[in-house]
């Protein structure tokens, strides 16, 4: 594929900068070229990794190491210090003490304890905690690897016919692997399917999102864009246009009135759902936003919840969506059906909790919604801060994408219940919520109004 010819993605890699770069320098413009196209990855998601020979500090000897993008942080904005760089060596002989251990598999104990041993191989006292997905990068055996969550192959990923669907649109070229948890068992995964397909370039890992590799690293960002090229244009031809989720059942009210009934509504609703912790609302009535609540089948995709993990966990299980009708029904009906649409939500929400934890689960989190569906007006993200819910609200914006795509080529499938609690409740996910810096005394209790005057 040309550079030209990509309509999805943004092509944005240019020679002359490259070339002015060391190793580490060209992998983090890379990963800023990548994050900055929200139809490449989401914010906060996604990772790189380059495999590059350096002098160990001791031996002087030329050693393998793996720079991978570290826990937290963003593609877009990551800088040197976001990187964690660990010995490709010992990471690789994790896998003969993995395989002693006596009770091993995806989501045991010996499983997570690899991912915490990944920091034990660091290189060159680098403080960047190495990511969950360390692994899959260690494992392929390519210079450069590139995982990423784009909603056009999220929604491949997320598809019935998925398997089918991969093979029709690459062929040989990418490999499908069903949902498995991130970790050193899906690292191992990989390993495999690279041993038993040689020729492959990349994976859709089932319910998830893209990896693929190469030994150059400006292949490798070609091929991260042609394969997602390939996904959004073959969605492109199977899109149902005014069919597009069953058809529209409401309309949208227009921008004054949308305004009019969201002043009405969110000091009272902020209060709602602020009954544990407060929050802060983000309003999204973008097309795409409106299109979807205000569709037939938006209370069966809304009820299945979302896909890729990045995602749930901002937008939970799944959102609230409220059956009412912008053209018929006032804000006083609203206002009920919200009452009455929290209320079950809370419940539903225990109800999960209650039947997917186990033993050593961390206690049941804020049952109210992050985010709430409204016909006619749009979706309204909920987050500790502007930022979070901006970014609740983003991630929301792509699962429409996701599940746009699934149902025009196939039909959309969320992840099972259980394995979105093992994410949600996850010992090593909790740890990282531990990790976060504290918040400030007055957080959620002061907003600066600008302009107001
Ligand atoms: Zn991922």
């Amino acid at each position: 594929m040309t550079t030209s010819e990509f309509k999805h993605v943004t092509y944005s890699w240019d020679d002359a900068v490259a070339a002015e770069l060391d190793a580490v320098g060209r992998l983090i413009y890379r990963s800023n070229l990548l994050g900055a196209d929200g139809r490449i990855t989401n914010t906060g998601g996604g990772n790189t990794s380059a495999k590059l020979t350096e002098a160990d500090p001791i031996t002087g000897e030329k050693v393998e190491v793996l720079w991978v993008k570290g826990s937290g942080g963003d593609l877009r904005t990551s800088k040197r210090e976001n990187f964690s760089n660990l010995y490709q060596a010992k990471l690789l002989s994790l896998q003969s003490l993995y395989a002693k251990a006596e009770n091993s598999g995806p989501k045991t104990e010996a499983e997570d304890k690899m991912v915490a041993l990944c920091a034990q191989t660091t290189f060159n006292l680098n403080p960047r905690a190495s990511s969950i997905d360390t692994p899959l990068h260690s494992f392929v055996p390519f210079k450069h690897v590139d995982h990423t969550h784009p909603n056009a192959v999220i929604a491949l990923a997320a598809s019935k016919d998925g398997e089918a669907l991969t093979k029709e649109i690459y062929g040989d070229d990418v490999i499908w692997t069903p949902w498995q948890r991130p970790g050193f068992e899906l690292g191992l995964v990989l390993q495999d399917v690279v041993k038993a397909h040689p020729q492959a370039r990349g994976v859709i890992l089932g319910g998830h999102g893209l990896i693929n590799w190469a030994d150059d690293d400006k292949a490798c960002y070609e091929l991260s864009l042609e394969l997602i090229e390939k996904a959004a244009r073959f969605i492109e031809s199977k899109d149902k246009g005014d069919n597009t989720f069953g058809g529209a059942k409401y309309q949208s009210l227009d921008e004054a009135a949308r305004r009019a009934q969201l002043i009405e509504i969110l000091p009272w609703l902020r209060g709602q759902v602020s009954q544990k912790q407060r929050f802060i609302g983000t309003i999204q009535d973008d097309e795409k936003t409106l299109r979807f609540v205000n569709s037939a089948d938006a209370p069966r995709l809304a009820e299945l919840g979302t896909s890729c993990p990045d995602h749930f966990l901002r937008t939970k299980i799944k959102p609230l969506y409220i059956d009412w009708n912008p053209q018929t029904e006032d804000g006083a009906a609203l206002k009920a059906k919200l009452t009455a649409g929290l209320e079950q939500y809370r419940a539903d929400y225990a109800a999960y909790y209650e039947s997917c934890k186990r033993a050593d689960s961390p206690a049941m989190r804020d049952p109210n919604p992050t985010v709430i569906l409204i016909p006619g007006l749009g979706l309204i993200a909920w987050g500790k801060d502007k930022s979070e819910s901006r970014v609740t609200a983003e991630f929301y914006g792509c699962a429409i994408e996701v599940m746009r795509g699934a149902e025009a080529i196939s039909s959309y499938q969320a992840l099972p219940q259980q394995e979105a609690f093992d994410i949600e409740y996850w010992l090593l996910e909790e740890a990282k919520l531990q990790r976060m810096p504290k918040e400030k005394e007055l957080a959620r209790q002061v907003i600066a109004v600008i302009g107001a005057g």
